[in-house]
């Protein structure tokens, strides 16, 4: 690989992104940043280019393309304008330098990491993890030489303590998948920063609609755009927004080119593009629903406890107020009769559908201990916050009286 190609290719993104005016709000550069229809024969809507590879004038153009004198697509494996306008985008909205897009967001994880780290090097990590990313460290990178080790980051003297310059890569999600447990990503930032190690934020929970890390010190965003960026449950897609063009370019040229493969198709970049333009309006009412249901939960005699960062009696409101614009469409809650409780609840739903997956129109409900983080052994759960009675509820767009009562008569019959 030609150190030139590096330099050269997401050049144009950059571009895109500097070109933004900064005043624009979230919204108008969700729709708009980017994009002239009058170069496209006035089309509203960006074309989808469809084509793998592109063609050269001349053998001396296709050359300078490698070499990085020209500025050109070549293999859509690389590069292309549809998935190029999205990772604009996403950049801008995320305040990165640049943007990659992938075929998932295990995609997105995997070419990320990758390309941080070598054997010999430690990752530390938060003890709660989405179950695939859980899997790709302890049973993928690990296998390699590379050290994982976790803490519980919502202690940051933990990572302090275990912390050493060993450690290129800090990596949790806030809030973490499933049980809602927040990370204080300025602070965990400032601790890593000391020891020269990287920062890397699943934000997919919240999207930077909702919290925007790379402002309060992390260097990468990595993303399940499958969940709230597709917003509608039609498409499998992936993200991760750097701070360093440089540490983004890499991830291109290696994690996604040469390691992983995990390219975006462009009719899926169209389709977050799409998602994009209602991110803010969808996100506001995730929001306003799963605050009123979580109160609703928060009032049942039969549950334990109900983890959501919006109500007042959660162990970390008070950090979420300070890093989270709203608290989101997730919730997590716990059955005082235990896992039985819960499977009664969820067999018992009629509306709200039992999937796994978030951030769709449609409400639904997953038990994480046999599906989502099932790559966990029974004994992990316990020691990861994973109890075997949580419930995880992705609150959807439908009328919320509408949520409410189909939760209300689940409720009823786990007494039955
Ligand atoms: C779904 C999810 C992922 C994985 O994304 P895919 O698009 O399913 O590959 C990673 N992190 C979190 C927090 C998720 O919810």
């Amino acid at each position: 690989m030609p150190d030139t190609i590096m330099k050269s290719l997401p050049a144009d993104l950059i571009s895109a992104v500097e070109s933004t005016p900064p005043q624009q709000g979230f919204s108008t550069r969700a729709i708009h940043l980017g994009y002239d229809a009058m170069q496209h024969n006035g089309a509203l809507i960006p074309p989808i280019y469809t084509s793998s590879t592109f063609a050269f004038p001349d053998v001396a153009y296709g050359g300078r393309c490698f070499s990085g004198e020209e500025q050109g697509y070549f293999y859509t494996r690389i590069a292309n304008p549809t998935l190029a306008l999205l990772e604009a985008r996403l950049a801008s909205l995320e305040g990165g330098s640049n943007a990659v897009v992938f075929g998932s967001g295990m995609g997105a994880i995997t070419a990320t990491l990758w390309s941080m780290v070598e054997p010999g090097d430690e990752i530390i990590c938060d003890v709660t993890l989405y179950g695939c990313t859980f899997s790709f460290f302890t049973h993928g990178l690990a296998r390699f030489g590379v050290k994982v080790r976790f803490v519980d980051m919502s202690a940051p003297h933990e990572l302090a303590e275990a912390i050493s310059e060993q450690t290129k890569v800090v990596y949790f999600e806030t809030p973490a998948n499933p049980n809602m447990r927040m990370v204080d990503i300025e602070m965990i930032s400032t601790i890593a920063a000391k020891h020269g190690a990287k920062v890397v934020v699943d934000n997919t929970y919240c999207t930077p609609y909702l919290q925007l890390p790379l402002s309060l010190g992390a260097d990468v965003c990595v993303h399940s755009a499958t969940k709230y960026f597709g917003g509608h449950g039609d498409l499998t897609a992936g993200a991760a927004v750097f701070k360093d063009a440089e540490l983004g370019n890499k991830v291109r040229l290696f994690g996604l080119k040469d390691m992983t493969g995990a390219v975006m198709s462009a009719q899926d970049a169209h389709l977050v593009m799409r998602g994009l333009k209602t991110l803010a309006l969808r996100m506001d009412r995730h929001c306003d629903s799963a605050e009123t249901v979580a109160a609703m939960l928060a009032e049942q005699d039969m549950i334990a406890d109900v983890y959501y960062p919006g109500l007042p009696q959660f162990k970390q409101h008070a950090l979420a107020k300070r890093q989270m614009r709203r608290f989101g469409g997730m919730i997590a809650f716990e059955f005082k009769g235990g896992m039985q409780a819960g499977v009664k609840f969820m067999d018992s739903l009629k509306l709200v559908t039992r999937a796994v997956s978030l951030g769709d129109a449609e409400s639904l409900a997953q038990h994480p201990a046999s599906m989502t983080h099932s790559t966990y052994t029974p004994e992990q759960r316990a020691a990861h916050g994973i109890s075997d009675g949580l419930v995880r509820l992705s609150v959807g767009l439908e009328d919320v009286q509408d949520i409410l009562a189909d939760i209300r008569q689940a409720l009823a019959a786990v007494n039955k």
